[in-house]
């Protein structure tokens, strides 16, 4: 979609801090993050929610979720379930929820507590 802005992140129209890349997924730090990691996930097609997008390639979306994992990884934010950092996925969907790009993102956050509940 030509008016969209992460598809024009994808399309290399906008510049973009990559920091993971996979021949169907982008992921690249948020201009404005909230966390001192805060990376964004996404699918380089263009799916406008999580519910669009699992119902349509619920193995893209797997995809997705693996890229945050990888990003995890390279922040040294993984777990086991011990005392290692951890971080948290979020996906914002439809307006009570905030969402602001409709283009389907995993936000990955971590490097500081994170409170819960979220706001
Ligand atoms: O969940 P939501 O749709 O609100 O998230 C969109 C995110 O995209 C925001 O965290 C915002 O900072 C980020 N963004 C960005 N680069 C832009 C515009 C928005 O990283 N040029």
């Amino acid at each position: 979609m030509t008016d969209c802005l992460f598809c024009r992140m994808v399309a290399g129209e906008i510049p973009t801090d990559v920091v993971h890349e996979t021949e169907r997924v982008l992921a690249f730090r948020d201009i404005n993050p909230q966390a001192p990691t805060h990376v964004l996930v996404i699918p380089k097609e263009h799916h406008a929610t999580v519910g669009a997008l699992v119902t349509a390639d619920p193995e893209l979306l797997g995809d997705v979720v693996a890229g945050a994992h990888v990003v995890a990884t390279q922040e040294g934010l993984v777990t086991d379930g011990g005392a290692e950092p951890g971080y948290r996925l979020v996906t914002n969907t439809g307006p009570q929820a905030g969402q602001s790009v409709h283009h389907v993102h995993l936000h990955v956050l971590g490097g500081r507590g994170l409170g819960w509940p979220p706001g």
